[in-house]
């Protein structure tokens, strides 16, 4: 029975309500009426449901596409301005108990060399990457009991919080791994994490099951009730995500609707971001073998109607995606972009990583301050900031802040000051030309007179040594 408020995955990704929704789309596609009362209420900006958002999806007319991508746009611009936040990925180990068939790490997987980073070797990569202006990571792992337990996980994040090389610091630290307890992820709470973020990969429990054939995250119920036990655990902003190509697009998306809708349904507070990830060619990978694939209309589709569906969380693209198709993207609802990543144990420190370590190839290839000069020019306030869960806004308060608009007051000013953070102790000669009369022209948004004081004061000080003031 479905049942969003249920802590039982079944119920809340309740298969036959998804076989219901396809259906219902199906026969509504093409009702214009219906499409254009469920445009109007996106355009309250208040979201819409899994079946609402299913018939968008579905229908083909090109009006109606065009509508749907004009009204992300502006959402986008509505709850987070032209600001985009930065993060890099740090891979702390690759080993792995798991037989995911889509992931090189799968422990069949015997010729990739098995790397797991030493403490020392955690602040070579911090060092390389705070080098290069990065203030926000994402660290990721295979799941290993043995070797990447708990404890090792926590220690690495005490190391990455602990290093302060030149000007830099790592001010945020986002989680990636497997489904755990509700002790760890408490654990992880107190250690000071940012987002915990699971990606369910399919909601599509007999593909998960067959794409997951051994290993801890056979169990589709253990993985899909991640995020509740995590809320238990004392985090409140979790991130979703799908990996596009292993089920059908359609089915996913009612999906990973239906588990926003559960979120705030049973915790009060819905995905602080959903990810947008496509299988990768890989090591032993072919994405070719893996049959249901989407092409960038799609995907752009799919971004966009997640945009007007979750209007407040935060969608975030990877280097698995390449510069043209991220640019897209952008206007169309992404908020969060990595750079200059590496998907390598090590990769950011050449004599750490063993060659071939890589968990997917990567699209975009350029530079964290030519990804920045790239999104200045496009219009874009790139953001190093980190502020909100520092200053105790998340969860809920987050939340609450962003859908009244609130947010604006502080994200504004603090993109700003961190960009101007970054020009300073990283940036290249035509990045700089480029971000400093942009930093000024937007501090004359900033509506709050007080606010707008104190940060146009504070970014004049960067010069002679101030950092990490924020709102
Ligand atoms: N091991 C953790 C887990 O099982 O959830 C998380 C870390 S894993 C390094 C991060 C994500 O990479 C996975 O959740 C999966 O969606 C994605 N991934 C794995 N193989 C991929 C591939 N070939 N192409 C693109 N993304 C891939």
């Amino acid at each position: 029975m479905y049942d969003p408020r249920s802590l039982k995955a079944e119920e809340f990704i309740n298969h036959d309500e998804i076989l219901a929704t396809l259906a219902y789309a199906d026969e509504k596609k093409n009702d214009l009426t219906l499409v254009r009362e469920i445009l109007d209420k996106a355009r309250e900006r208040k979201g819409l449901s899994h079946r609402e958002a299913s018939v968008l999806l579905a229908c083909e007319d090109e009006a109606v596409t065009a509508e749907i991508y004009a009204l992300a746009e502006q959402i986008k611009k509505d709850f987070y301005g032209n600001r985009i936040v930065m993060f890099a990925p740090l891979y702390l180990s690759n080993y792995c108990v798991n037989g995911c068939v889509y992931c090189p790490y799968h422990h069949q997987n015997h010729h990739i060399p098995r790397k797991k980073l030493t403490q020392e070797e955690v602040r070579r990569e911090v060092i390389a990457l705070q080098d290069m202006g990065h203030k926000r990571l994402a660290i990721e792992s295979g799941e290993d009991p043995v070797n990447n337990p708990i404890e090792y996980i926590l220690e690495c994040i005490n190391t990455i919080y602990s290093i302060h090389h030149k000007n830099g610091a790592i001010r945020r630290v986002n989680v990636n791994i497997a489904a755990t307890t509700v002790e760890n992820y408490r654990k992880l709470k107190d250690a000071g994490i940012g987002t915990y973020i699971l990606f369910q990969e399919t909601y599509h429990k007999e593909s998960y099951e067959k794409l997951h054939p051994t290993g801890p995250k056979h169990n589709y119920a253990y993985h899909t009730e991640a995020m509740d036990r995590a809320m238990e655990g004392g985090i409140d902003d979790v991130g979703l995500g799908v990996l596009f190509g292993l089920e059908l697009y359609r089915y996913e998306f009612a999906g990973l609707l239906m588990h926003a809708e559960h979120l705030e349904a049973a915790h009060g507070v819905g995905p602080h971001t959903i990810s947008l990830p496509r299988i990768k060619r890989a090591d032993d990978i072919d994405p070719d073998t893996f049959d249901n694939g989407i092409d960038n209309e799609t995907f752009a589709r799919l971004c966009a109607l997640i945009r007007i569906s979750v209007p407040y969380t935060g969608i975030i693209i990877s280097t698995r995606e390449s510069q043209e198709v991220r640019g897209r993207l952008l206007r169309l609802g992404v908020s969060q972009i990595s750079g200059a990543s590496r998907t390598s144990v090590g990769g950011y420190t050449e004599e750490i990583r063993p060659t071939d370590t890589e968990q997917f190839d990567i699209s975009d290839q350029r530079t964290l301050d030519e990804v920045v000069r790239w999104l200045m020019e496009l219009g874009y306030i790139p953001s190093f900031c980190t502020a909100c869960y520092r200053e105790g806004r998340t969860g809920d308060r987050f939340m609450t802040l962003l859908k009244n608009g609130q947010i604006q007051n502080c994200c504004h000013p603090n993109a700003l000051m961190t960009l101007k953070e970054f020009l300073e102790d990283y940036a290249s000669d035509a990045t700089r030309a480029i971000g400093e009369p942009l930093i000024e022209r937007e501090l004359l948004n900033i509506p709050k007179e007080k606010v707008r004081n104190i940060a146009t004061e504070y970014i004049a000080n960067i010069a002679s040594g101030k950092r990490d003031f924020r709102f």
